[in-house]
Formats: C-alpha cells, sequence, structure tokens
C-alpha cells in the first residue's frame, strides 16, 4: 500500500484490492434494536442474509448500551422476542436483562440461518447507477468487500445512507443541535425492596426535590439532571435477596456532536466521570442503595439522534401531536414527545411549532416534561394550536408510514430505527425500542418481497406488504 503525503498532513491512499467475501440478497447493517428485526423477517421470507454489526454484540443500545427497558408495541417478532426474554426470567414488568437480552438475539438469529458477522464496521458504500453494489468493512480481518441486492440501513447513524450520498438530516431544525447522550450505568448491593417502600419513592419519585436540596446545599455542585430520567431493575437476579441490580440513566452530556470521534470521546470520559459521582451521591442519599457499588457504565454511549435520512415521506412532528392514520402505516408507537434537552437540564415533551401562522407550543399529552414550555403549562396546544377546555389529546398510537423507510435517492436502500425520515421531534417520539424492532420487521418484509416482486423497494405493492406483516403478527 503506498501513501501520499500532502503539505497539509492529509494523506491520498493508493487504490488496493479488498477481499470480496461473498454476494447475499439482503445485507442489514448494523445489529441494533432495528437490525435484528430486519435480519429475521428478510431471512424468514426467503432471502440470503448477512448482518453486520460493529459491536462485540448484538441490541445496540438495548443491550451494549445498557437500555433494559424495551417500551412500545411488542408485536410479531418483538413479541416474540419479549417471549423468549422472559422464558430466561430476563424479562419482567418492561424491564429487561441486557446480557440474557444479547443470548436471546444470538439465538434468534442463528435459529434464523442469518450469516453474522460481529466486530465489523461498514466503512463505506459502493454505488453504481444509483444502487449500492456492495459494502466495505473493516475488521481484524483487514478491509472486505461484500455484494449485496438489496440493502438495510439499521446503523442508527444513517451511516451506509451518508457514505451513498442520500440527502440526510441531522439535529434539530432550529439550530442543528442533537439531543443529549447518556452514558448509562448498574450498580448492584441494592436493597430494592427498601427502596419501594421508601418516602423517597412515595412522594419524590423522580427526584426532583432530592436533587434541587442537594444541588442547594453543595452536596451536588453540578446539576448534571434536574430529575431521574430512568431507573431500572434488572431481572434475572435472586429474588429479594438485598443485593439486586439497578441500571440507571441519569448521567447526559449536552451540546453533543455524536458524529464526531473527538466529541463522542468527551462524552465517554464524562460519562464515567458522572457515572462516578452518581454512584456515591447514590448511596449516600437513596434508601435501599446503602450498601451498593457501581457495576459497570455502558460499553455505548446513549446516542439519541445524530441522523435521519430524507424518505419519501418525512413524518412530521404535527402528525405524531394529531396522531395521523397513514395508508401504508407498517407499525405505529404509543409514545409522545421526548427530547433530551441538547443544552440544559430537563426533559422537553412539547415541540414548538407556527400552527395558522401563530407559535404554538405542541404537546402531545398535556404533560411539559421537566422542562416547561416558555408560554407555560396552561397555554400549551394540541396539535391542532388549540388551547383551554378545547384541547384534545388523543390517546391513539401514532402511524409510522413505510415511506418513511425508503430515501428518495437509491434504489435498493431501507432504512429501519432511529434513523427512519423524519423531524427531529417526530424522531424523539418513535424511536422505542420495540417500535425499532417493528420497523426492522417492516423493512426485512418488504425487501425481501422486493426481491420476488422484481421491482425496486419503493414500487413494491403496499397492500401485499401490510397483508403479510399483518398474517406475520398473528403467526
Ligand atoms: C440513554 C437512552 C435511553 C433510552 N431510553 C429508552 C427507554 O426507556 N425505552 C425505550 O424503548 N427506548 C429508549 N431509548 C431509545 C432506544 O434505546 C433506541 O432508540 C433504540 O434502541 C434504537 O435502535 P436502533 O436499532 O435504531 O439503533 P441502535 O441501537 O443505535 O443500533 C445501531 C447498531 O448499528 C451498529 N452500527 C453503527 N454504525 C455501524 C457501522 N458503521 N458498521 C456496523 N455497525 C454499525 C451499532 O453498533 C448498533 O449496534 C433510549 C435511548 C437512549 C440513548
Amino acid at each position: 500500500m503506498e501513501f501520499k503525503i500532502l503539505e497539509n498532513g492529509n494523506l491520498i491512499e493508493s487504490p488496493r484490492e479488498l477481499k470480496n467475501i461473498g454476494e447475499y440478497d439482503v445485507i442489514v447493517c448494523g445489529g441494533g434494536m432495528a437490525g435484528f428485526g430486519a435480519a429475521i423477517a428478510a431471512s424468514r421470507h426467503g432471502a440470503k442474509v448477512l448482518l453486520i454489526e460493529r459491536e462485540t454484540a448484538l441490541g445496540g443500545l438495548a443491550t451494549v448500551g445498557l437500555v433494559p427497558i424495551p417500551l412500545d408495541i411488542p408485536t410479531g417478532i418483538s413479541l416474540e422476542m419479549v417471549t423468549r426474554l422472559e422464558a430466561l426470567d430476563g424479562y419482567t414488568r418492561r424491564n429487561s436483562n441486557p446480557e440474557l437480552h444479547k443470548l436471546v438475539l444470538d439465538r434468534m438469529v442463528k435459529e434464523a440461518r442469518i450469516e453474522l458477522l460481529l466486530d465489523t464496521a461498514i466503512v463505506d458504500a459502493v454505488v453504481v447507477d444509483n444502487q449500492i453494489r456492495g459494502v466495505v468493512l473493516e475488521s481484524k480481518s483487514g478491509r472486505q468487500v461484500v455484494w449485496g441486492k438489496r440493502f438495510i440501513d439499521c446503523t442508527g447513524d444513517a451511516d451506509v445512507a451518508y457514505f451513498a450520498g442520500c440527502e440526510i438530516m441531522s439535529g434539530r431544525e432550529s439550530d442543528g443541535k442533537h439531543q443529549a447522550c447518556s452514558l448509562d450505568f448498574r450498580l448492584g448491593g441494592v436493597d430494592y425492596d427498601k427502596y419501594l417502600e421508601s418516602d423517597l419513592k412515595a412522594y419524590d419519585q423522580s427526584w426532583v426535590k432530592l436533587i434541587k436540596a442537594a444541588h442547594e446545599d453543595g452536596r451536588m455542585p453540578i446539576m448534571y439532571e434536574n430529575h431521574l430520567n430512568w431507573s431500572v431493575f434488572v431481572p434475572g437476579r435472586p429474588k429479594n435477596c438485598g443485593k439486586d441490580e439497578i441500571c440507571f440513566c441519569i448521567s447526559h452530556s449536552r451540546n453533543c456532536d455524536p458524529l464526531s470521534n473527538v466529541d463522542l470521546t468527551r462524552m465517554y470520559l464524562e460519562g464515567r466521570e458522572q457515572a462516578a459521582f452518581f454512584s456515591r451521591f447514590i448511596k449516600e442519599n437513596v434508601p435501599g442503595f446503602e450498601n451498593s457499588y457501581l457495576i459497570d457504565t455502558a460499553n455505548l454511549l446513549g446516542v439519541r439522534e445524530s441522523r435521519r435520512i430524507v424518505g419519501e415521506y418525512v413524518l412530521k412532528t404535527l402528525d405524531f401531536a394529531r396522531k395521523a392514520k397513514f395508508d401504508d402505516a407498517i407499525t405505529c408507537t404509543h409514545h409522545h414527545f421526548d427530547l433530551h434537552n441538547p443544552d440544559g437540564v430537563g426533559n422537553i415533551k412539547w415541540a414548538k411549532e407556527i400552527i395558522d401562522g401563530k407559535v404554538c407550543y405542541v404537546s402531545s399529552t398535556g404533560h411539559p416534561g421537566s422542562y416547561p414550555p416558555p408560554c407555560g403549562v396552561e397555554n400549551m396546544t394540541d396539535g391542532w394550536g388549540r388551547t383551554g377546555a378545547d384541547r384534545v389529546f388523543l390517546k391513539d398510537s401514532a402511524d409510522i408510514p413505510y415511506r418513511s423507510l425508503v430515501p428518495v435517492k437509491i434504489d435498493n436502500l431501507l432504512v429501519a430505527g432511529r434513523c427512519l425520515s423524519s423531524e427531529f421531534m417526530a424522531q424523539a417520539a418513535s424511536r422505542l425500542i420495540l417500535c425499532c424492532v417493528n420497523m426492522g420487521q417492516a423493512a426485512g418484509t418488504a425487501a425481501a418481497q422486493s426481491l420476488k416482486e422484481q421491482v425496486v423497494p419503493r414500487k413494491i405493492d403496499i397492500k401485499t406488504l401490510l397483508g403479510t406483516l399483518e398474517a406475520d403478527r398473528k403467526a
């Protein structure tokens, strides 16, 4: 390999031959929740599937990122996954055990005869005539190329779509800022029953008063967050032994650039310092945690949003607030606006929108989160800009249309998961773990169908797709 070093220190690599490691019907890029759903669905519908994952386990944020709280609607493959986890004592009351979750994913992928590459990063896409022909991989085996007929980008960061030159959105429309990132951590040695029976749990569930008081009297010199985002009891451990394990989401980095290795490094270091602080703070201040200790911090930073593709349809914030229905709905979500403040403390559960020429602070539930809107809670509107007694907060789920998984540019590419085609706030409302599996199932099914119909994914027969998804959910 020859290099040319430029005067500015940049480097030109010489062309080199990459080893061809095979050809597949469907290549699923990224093995998080969306990638898992996509690979299983495509394989069950007869496609020869390769699933490629950069980390050393499947599950992405839900496992390696220590987000053991799979919310939203279990159906189809996501229901199967939860049922399998339950059978191993790895799932109770919507909380999961990350280690058992990895094992369930390994087993389901193996049973579906999917070929899997872990510890392998996709670093480029080979595009010819508006189609991705192959992706370039980097791993212990060096640089390699693998060829495919259909690609599903489930990298969360829309890496493949970006490498292929698709149009991309990133960050908040007004200033490009991303949601806060979080490094989750686990504490062991907890007496959870004692915590559940404590006054703190009964009267200050999200620790708002505790944190405010601690900040005022100096126990928490830096206001990292004004509330506890969540704490999760990790199932699959001996019961009621006074040595429970709890996973926390409370350490956050702000003003993040999750697409920069420099800023990712800053956030991992910051997250570990915050976890060290919180583990001491919790031990000293929270009943039931007197003997607790830090087990670990996540190996994968909690990036909520980075790149989203521009698809055939961009899911709108107001679609979400109005619970819009779509003829090509491939799944739906029961979530609400849920934005982790990009540049300050608190959760934002409202969206600033212009409706009929008026600035409105739109809520999907009537609850403002821990960062109320400037108009005051009472003046928040519903999805149509109405206030007061006229407001209607629909309890329905919100649809996700197939077209939001189909990029406008590249013909043989689909996406699924948190990089779906959506406005910033609509993404914040539709990225829950089970919804990502469900989007993946739809994308995998569509990819296999498009091969059978011999048309590009944007041209498949949508009624057939919806019929197959419906039948598979009932099976
Ligand atoms: C801190 C935090 C708390 C959350 N809390 C909840 C909650 O309480 N409940 C809930 O349901 N959801 C929650 N979420 C949301 C949810 O966890 C994610 O939106 C969801 O898991 C995303 O799944 P995904 O498959 O789209 O992406 P990811 O989980 O990000 O998966 C993408 C996968 O692709 C891999 N990858 C990336 N780039 C490449 C590449 N170039 N080559 C190969 N592989 C690559 C990654 O390693 C990863 O495994 C939370 C998220 C965060 C960050």
